[in-house]
């Protein structure tokens, strides 16, 4: 009981905090400065240069120009997830608002990316899965950033659309180098033994494995196997932004 009254009065003491910055500080661009629209800190002119990934392989959502049942490269190598939701394509502006919640953590940049994030899965309403798992970090990179992003843009999608959200059971146990800069083979060598799940990790039968930028997908294909040699019948991929082929 105790405890019940002092979260309803924390969440009253967040709610007047969030009033009175909204007055003192109304919403504005990240990007370009402009006045931003209602509750978020993007204008609307900047919200329409982002690029929507509307065509695009249905399994790893490699942008395609013409609607395909799979890329080549899911052909070739059939990808341990069923379908990969992801509503942007990694392009400008969208990356410069990424870097800033990646690189400098602007946790501001970070709110505006989940709040589109959560504007497209009422929009494009992909496969509900039973679950969200972020893509954990080291604790080592965790550590030297202070966040993981994908945490950051899971919980208000876990939020607004009731879904649960567990980031204990998936571990990075080996510290791997930045894949930034290697090729796709590289980045599969890099990753391999990355992950592991937390021993007594009990999973649902779906679950989408969230992450912030899918590049060559070799992250995501790493993790997606632990969970799938763990029993989970169904892996989904659900990234904010996907990188065009190079
Ligand atoms: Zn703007
Ligand atoms: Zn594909």
């Amino acid at each position: 009981m105790e405890e019940t009254v002092n979260l309803d009065r924390r969440a009253t003491v967040d709610g007047i905090a969030t009033w009175v910055a909204r007055r003192a500080w109304p919403p504005r661009c990240l990007l370009c400065g402009a006045p931003g629209t209602p509750g978020r800190d993007l204008c609307a002119g900047c919200r329409a240069d982002l690029t929507v990934n509307r065509c695009a392989c249905p399994r790893c959502a490699l942008p395609l120009e013409a609607p395909a049942p799979a890329c080549g490269e899911c052909l070739a190598s059939e990808p341990p997830f069923t379908a990969t939701w992801a509503p942007f394509r990694y392009a400008h502006p969208l990356d410069l608002l990424e870097a800033r919640f990646k690189f400098h953590a602007d946790l501001a940049a970070g709110r505006v990316l989940a709040s589109l994030m959560v504007d497209r899965l009422a929009a494009d309403a992909p496969a509900r899965p039973q679950l969200i798992v972020p893509v954990p970090l080291h604790r080592t990179r965790l550590g030297q950033r202070g966040y993981n992003q994908a945490l950051e843009l899971a919980r208000p999608l876990a939020r607004a659309s009731g879904i649960a959200l567990r980031h204990d059971l998936l571990r990075r146990v080996r510290a791997t180098p930045a894949q930034t800069g290697l090729d796709a083979a590289a980045r599969r060598k890099n990753l391999r033994a990355a992950f592991e799940l937390a021993p007594d990790a009990r999973l649902p039968a779906h679950v989408a494995l969230l992450d912030d930028v899918m590049t060559t997908g070799a992250t995501l294909r790493e993790a997606a196997w632990v969970l799938r040699r763990h029993g989970v019948a169904r892996v989904d991929a659900w990234v904010l932004a996907r990188a065009p082929a190079r």
